[in-house]
Order: structure tokens, then sequence, then C-alpha cells
């Protein structure tokens, strides 16, 4: 069953608007797919009408074949529509119905190629036909299911009924149709393998964005949308990850927690929106001057942390110390006339067997300490 069945079946309210939105969006989506199908598969049944009217004109066939074959033709079409606007067809998970519609088509050429044999040779290249329309849409056991129903009905036809096949030639006109019929079934043939690369396309496309989007969707979930720096979650996490690597390359891992001093007071001073610029400014700079496989992660509020794998902690030291002096010689009054921005920080290494949480306690037991010195200044432990 689709999902449209299955929304229109459960009690209102058992389905948020979120849900139900998109499910109408699928089956609008669905039905529009479903209209291009039938219109498609009716211009192939006005090309065979126009093809049955020339051969009823040089005499080949009945006259009353034309009307008939109209009627049979678009009556399936037409009731097909309706059906698919119904939602009917939504009801089932194949939402073509690949295989009804194509044992009614195999039906209707069948019945003709009896009655009309003197051109059965044009309802047997409808078989070609039908069967590529189906292969737009068909599973692989479905296609094989076509293809045996197409075979039983031959093997009726052509085996167990002594039916004349013919192919009329016997006229210039005549043979004219014959070969328009031909050309025209290679030419829907090609049509279809046309529609169905141009389909492949579409996919492949839609693809490469949804690729894209959840590429985004990542990004979004690890940073930190104001700064553009790694979120408090991705950084713990990184941080794990570094320790468990510093642990097995026998490296050292440092750390800093970094504090921009007075954040407060700029807020106050100037506004809290200029307040967001500066920590932007901030992150920024920061990814500027740090590197490559550094990570640098929002802290919470004003604070940062940034890890330094393979790095001492003397070479932590200076390279948090040429940090605060980039900073600190910002043209902050860019921002508003008399801004200065400075930072403190408090570095440290991890030891032997140490967890996440005491470093990052020692580390802020540092940024305590150089705060207490006042501010401006890197504390290592
Ligand atoms: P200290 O030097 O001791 O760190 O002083 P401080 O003023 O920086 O520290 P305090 O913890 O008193 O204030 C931090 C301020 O940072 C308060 C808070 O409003 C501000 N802040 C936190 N997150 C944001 C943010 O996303 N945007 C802005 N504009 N301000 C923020
Ligand atoms: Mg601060
Ligand atoms: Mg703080």
């Amino acid at each position: 069953m689709g999902s449209a069945a299955v929304i229109s079946g459960m009690p209102a309210g058992t389905v948020d608007g979120a849900t139900r939105a998109r499910t109408l969006a699928v089956r609008a989506r669905r039905m529009k797919q479903r209209r291009q199908m039938f219109d498609l598969v009716a211009a192939s049944y006005l090309t065979d009408a126009l093809l049955l009217l020339i051969y009823s004109f040089t005499g080949t066939i009945p006259e009353i074949v034309v009307p008939t074959y109209i009627a049979c033709g678009f009556g399936i079409i037409v009731g097909s529509i309706a059906l698919s606007e119904s939602g009917f067809y939504d009801r089932f998970k194949d939402h073509y119905l690949v295989l009804p519609t194509v044992a009614l088509n195999v039906a209707l050429v069948m019945g003709f190629c009896i009655w009309v044999p003197q051109i059965a040779f044009l309802f047997l290249c409808s078989l070609f036909i039908i069967f590529n329309f189906a292969s737009l849409r068909a599973s692989t056991s479905q296609s094989l299911i076509c293809w045996a129903t197409m075979a039983a009905a031959l093997v009726v036809l052509l085996v167990f009924t002594d039916t004349p096949i013919a192919i009329p030639h016997d006229t210039l006109l005549e043979r004219t149709v014959t070969m328009l019929a031909l050309v025209l079934t290679l030419g829907r043939c090609m049509f279809i393998g046309m529609y169905s690369s141009a389909m492949r396309v579409s996919l492949y496309k839609r693809g490469l964005q949804l690729r894209e989007a959840y590429r985004r969707i990542e990004e979004l979930a690890e940073l930190d949308e104001l700064t553009g720096a790694f979120n408090r979650r991705c950084i713990m996490r990184m941080l794990d990850d570094e320790i468990a690597r510093a642990e097995r390359s026998a490296t050292p891992l440092s750390l800093a927690l970094i504090d921009l001093d007075w954040f407060k007071r700029i807020n106050d001073s100037f506004g809290h929106p200029t307040g967001d610029e500066v920590l932007r400014t901030f992150a920024i700079t920061i990814f500027a001057n740090i590197r490559s496989f550094d990570r640098f992660g929002r802290y919470g509020g004003e604070e940062f942390l940034l890890l330094l794998p393979n790095t001492s902690r003397e070479d932590a030291h200076a390279l948090l110390d040429r940090l605060r002096e980039i900073v600190g010689e910002l043209d902050w009054t860019a921002f508003s006339p008399g801004m200065r921005v400075t930072l403190s920080a408090g570095v440290t290494t991890m030891s032997p067997d140490e967890t996440a949480e005491s470093v990052l306690a020692r580390a802020d037991s540092a940024l305590y300490a150089a705060k207490e010195k006042g501010r401006n200044r890197i504390a290592t432990t």
C-alpha cells in the first residue's frame, strides 16, 4: 500500500502536519509522472490510429476497425487517467500498475491481430512499444513477467491458431504505409529510449543534489552557526579521538581553553550584534593562523577549545602566545572606535592514560590563573 493510502485511512490527528504535507507532495509528483506517461501512450495510440486510417483508405481493412481501435485504445487511456486522478493507483506500491496495464494492452493488441490479421504485423509491432513503455517503470521481475505474458500471447496466436499474419504490400500506397508503420515503430522505440535516458540523467542530478544536501546537513550538525568553528559536541568527540590517536602514536597532545577578555563589557558597550561580529572575526583569525591538523571548536559562549595534536607543551605555549598577539594587534576599531579585544588561554598537555575530563579541568584552572594574573596572557600547566 502507498503511504497516501495509509494517510487517508488514519484517524485525523495521528499524522503530523509535516508528514502529511510530504505525503501529499509525493502523491502530486507521482500523479504528474503518470500523466506524462499517459500522454505518451495516447500519442502512440494516435499514431497507430492514423496508420489504420490509411489502411482503411486503401481498403486493406474494414472501415469499422479504426473507430473500434480508437474507442478501445482511448477507453484504456481515459479509464487509466480517471483511476489515477482519483488516487486509486496510489494505493499500490507499484503506482504505475505496470502488470495490469501491460496485460490489458497485450489483450487489446492480440484481439486486433485475430480480428484483422491482414495488418497483424502492425499490432505485433505494438508489442515492442508496450514492452518498451513497461520497461521504463518495471522492476526486473515485472519485466520478466511482461516478457512471459507476451511470449504466451504469441504462442497462442502463432502456434494454436492458424491466423495468417500478413504484411500488406499489394499497392504502392500499401507498401508505403507498411514502411511508415515499421519506421514509426522504430521511432517510438527510439523516443522511449531517449525518454529513459533523460530520466536517468535527471535521477543522477537528483542523486548529486541529495548528496550535497546530506553533506550540508552533516556540516550544520558539526559546526557552530555563528563562528563556523566546530560545535561543542563535535570538538568534544574530536578530543576523544585525538586522545586515542596520541596514545596509539605515542605523540604529545596539547590543548588550550581560550576565553575572550571582558567580553561582557564589549557587548555592553558596543551592542550584542557587534559582539557577535567580534566572535566571528576572532574565529576566522584563529582559523587563519593554526595548522591544518589543529582542531578549533566553540566550547561555550566566548570560550573556545583548541586541540593541538603532536605538539609539546612549549610549542603549544608559543603558538597560543602568537595567537594572543595576532588577536590583540587586530584593528578592532574598524568595528567601533575605542574597541580592543584580547584573549587569555590555559594551555596544557595530556599525560599518559589521562581522561578528557581531567585534562580539560587542568586547562580550565590554567585559564583561571591567566585571568587572575591580569588577562591578555597565556598560562601553561
Ligand atoms: P572574563 O574576562 O572574565 O572572561 O570576562 P567576560 O566578560 O568575558 O566573561 P563573562 O563570563 O562575565 O561574560 C561573557 C559574556 O559573553 C556574557 C555573554 O553575554 C557573552 N556571550 C556569550 N555568548 C555570546 C554570543 O554568542 N554573542 C555575544 N554577542 N555575546 C556572547
Ligand atoms: Mg571572557
Ligand atoms: Mg567565559
